[in-house]
């Protein structure tokens, strides 16, 4: 739809709107329609014109490749060397979801918090949509972790109670609200994760199968430095693992009311960070296991920006383009 003519003169347009209450179902629908079409060239819009011209193929990674007429409502484009043609947010986990014009509207809604209910209704989608598109938005995110701690790295295992939720073939029977699971830490019932997180703020965290010498020696080896100096509780999981990886050791022996040795070492910043994570996920009345990730991402992406935040910062970090574009710094 192209609006070249003369604008509508003051006059006219009062016609026009007094028109607007005598509309019939079918009239306000394509009214909307037309309406949310105008509004939805902004978000892609601005993409476009911020990056266009760095569009590459997905496929082959040639630069620059050649205009190619549109594809719903975005710019297409065709590579020079393989001739794939493609949009911006070819092989992006929103490629091919709808709405468009709600995009900024629901990475709003994922800077907040919201739940999925919420963002629905903020979104004016329905709830099995924005449940959708929460996963989708947070696909990236999930797999945006720091690759490199350096200096004082702290380490912690916390624990999730294992959920099945949305799930329709349960592999146990349900369980009931207000029944007791096992202590904190153990059972089958606990999902653990090890939080990593350096002095610089850089986190990684991992969901484990268990919470052994052998799950959580990969995960040290993957991101700390060589010369990083590992600080934990006393748990025989991290002198085991930090005396195969030849990592210097500091353990807090917290249960003997030791909480800081040397001024430096100690555990306070990954169990903030412990803590400001479980007081977060509270809202969503605990998470399913297969979504744990997703939700672990999240929350690394809200500290990543705290009130740096924005509704567009989350469409660059949905797409996965935080690196490409070099916002980050750090992690
Ligand atoms: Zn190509």
């Amino acid at each position: 739809m192209r609006m070249e003519a003369a604008t509508m003169k003051t006059s006219e347009f009062r016609v026009w709107w007094a028109g607007l209450f005598r509309l019939s179902r079918g009239q306000r629908e394509e009214l909307e329609e037309a309406l949310g079409h105008a509004a939805s060239q902004s978000p892609l819009a601005w993409l476009e014109s911020a990056h266009g011209s760095d569009a590459s193929c997905p496929r082959c990674a040639a630069p620059k490749p050649y205009r190619w007429g549109h594809q719903a409502r975005m710019q297409r484009y065709r590579c020079r060397q393989c001739g794939h043609t493609f949009t911006l947010l070819s092989g992006t986990p929103l490629a091919r979801l709808r709405h468009k014009e709600r995009w900024l509207t629901y990475s709003q809604a994922l800077v907040d918090g919201l739940t999925v209910r919420a963002a629905a209704r903020l979104c004016r989608v329905h709830k099995n949509t924005s449940f959708r598109w929460r996963h989708r938005f947070l696909q990236r995110p999930a797999a945006t972790k720091a690759e490199h701690l350096q200096g004082i790295a702290e380490a912690d295992e916390t624990y999730f109670p294992y959920s099945c939720k949305g799930q329709r073939h349960l592999a146990r029977p349900p369980r009931h609200r207000g029944h007791a699971i096992h202590a904190r830490g153990t059972g089958p019932d606990q999902v653990p994760v090890l939080i990593l997180r350096d002095r610089s703020g850089a986190t990684a965290d991992f969901k484990l199968t268990a919470a052994n010498t052998a799950n959580i020696e990969p995960p040290l080896r993957a991101v700390l430095a060589a010369d990083a100096i590992l600080c934990s509780d006393g748990a025989s999981v991290y002198r085991a693992a930090a005396q195969h990886l030849h990592l210097t050791h500091r353990p807090i022996n917290l249960s003997a009311g030791v909480r800081v040795i040397a001024g430096v070492y100690h555990v306070q910043n990954v169990n903030a960070y412990d803590s400001r994570l479980k007081g977060w996920m509270h809202r969503f009345h605990g998470v399913a296991t297969k979504y744990l990730e997703n939700y672990l991402g999240w929350r690394r992406w809200l500290e990543r920006w705290g009130s740096h935040n924005s509704p567009k910062i989350g469409l660059y970090a949905a797409l996965g383009w935080e690196r490409r574009f070099q916002l980050l710094t750090q992690t």
